[in-house]
């Protein structure tokens, strides 16, 4: 079994913003990483904009710089492989922690390559990779997906996107381009003041000219083979439908967590994990969260514009600590 005094578990921007503020005060420290880094915004949307300016998503006081204001996906890939580069960052790729426990004050990980000891351990794995469902019958059918890639294979398809956030929206707008015949169902009653106000306008005028069918305060009762049924204040009815797009947000896996004994507060969207506001710290003494984990189910609270200040918060605890 490898002792490393600090692990991270997770190279999103936040994780990898940790291991750089670990570096910068000279501590030792390995990110553990299932996929690739920045494996979220891999599995973005192919052509996704980011709300924010790229000095917002930068990391470790590395520059980046587009000529546009807002970056696309593809120019933050290149990013974070530059940065990761530029500070030589410790990160082993491709390994999954699959388990943890405590022991005295060693917190022990098993993962799909080994066994690691560590005296800090930091939990910085996003939520991208739960979606929420819908749980309701037809869901498991392959035309119903969770995410949303690319819209050309959807041309003259009719489709229907959940949700009332920013991916159901951006994928609706790109589906209409791509000549799907869109509807849009949402469970509340108006639009959500979570949407973009640059998006938003785009989105009402093709609703305004009947390029997209919008439906409020509806949910989703079945998904058929051809069909879906809907609920709309009181009232169902069926459209015929190729495709789903259930853009209903994510929500992080606190199996690990809760593993350690992190307790889970409730809050009005859910649960989230117990945790220092100044430190980072749970309620485990040593186990850190960095990142969107720290929001819980709520997704529009912490995003990489603030998450990538968690890990100077963490590096400046633990130096204190030793
Ligand atoms: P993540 O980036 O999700 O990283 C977590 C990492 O942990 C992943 O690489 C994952 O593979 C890894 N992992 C998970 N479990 C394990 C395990 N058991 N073992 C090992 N590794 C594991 N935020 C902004 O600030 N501005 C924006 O413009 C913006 N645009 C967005 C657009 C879209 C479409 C979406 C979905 C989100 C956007 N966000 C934006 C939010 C942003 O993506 C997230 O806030 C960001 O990815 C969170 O970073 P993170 O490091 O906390 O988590
Ligand atoms: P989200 O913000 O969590 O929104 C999920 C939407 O789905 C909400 O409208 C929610 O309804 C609805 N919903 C949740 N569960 C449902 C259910 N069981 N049945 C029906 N509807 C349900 O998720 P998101 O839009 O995917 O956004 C996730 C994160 O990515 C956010 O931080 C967002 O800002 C970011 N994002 C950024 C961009 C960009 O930069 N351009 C684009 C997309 C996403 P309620 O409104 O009632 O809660």
């Amino acid at each position: 079994m490898k002792h490393i005094e600090t692990i991270i578990i997770g190279a999103g921007p936040c994780g990898l913003s940790a291991a750089i503020e670990l570096q910068n005060r000279g501590m030792e420290y390995l990110v553990i990483e299932k996929g690739n880094i920045v494996e979220a915004i891999y599995n973005y949307p192919t052509h996704q904009t980011f709300f924010s300016s790229s000095e917002k998503l930068s990391i470790g006081d590395f520059p980046f710089i587009t000529e546009q204001h807002k970056p696309k996906r593809n120019q933050a890939l290149v990013y974070y492989r530059e940065a990761v580069k530029h500070f030589d960052l410790n990160i082993n790729t491709y390994e999954e922690v699959s388990s943890g426990r405590k022991t005295g004050n060693e917190f022990i990980l098993e993962t799909s390559k080994g066994r690691y000891s560590c005296d800090h351990l930091v939990i910085a794995t996003g939520y991208y990779g739960q979606p929420n469902q819908l749980n309701v019958p037809g869901e498991h059918k392959d035309k119903v997906f969770h995410y949303f890639k690319e819209a050309h294979p959807f041309f003259n398809q009719d489709v229907l996107v959940v949700g009332g956030k920013n991916s159901s929206v951006d994928a609706a707008i790109e589906l209409e381009k791509a000549g799907s015949n869109v509807t849009v169902v949402y469970r509340q009653g108006a639009y959500s003041k979570s949407v973009k106000p640059w998006v938003l306008p785009q989105f009402k005028s093709l609703v305004k000219h009947d390029k997209i069918d919008m439906h409020f305060n509806t949910e989703v009762i079945d998904i058929k083979d051809d069909s879906v049924v809907l609920e709309k204040e009181g009232e169902t009815f069926e459209i015929p439908n190729d495709y789903v797009f259930a853009m209903i947000g994510y929500h992080p896996d606190y199996r690990l967590l809760k593993s350690f004994g992190v307790q889970l507060n409730e809050n009005e969207y859910g649960v989230a994990p117990m945790h220092d506001q100044e430190t980072m710290e749970t309620n485990v003494d040593g186990l850190y969260i960095a990142g969107v984990i720290a929001a819980g189910n709520d997704a529009n609270t912490i995003f990489i514009e603030n998450g990538r200040f968690h890990g100077g918060a963490i590096a400046e605890d633990i130096s204190k600590k030793k």
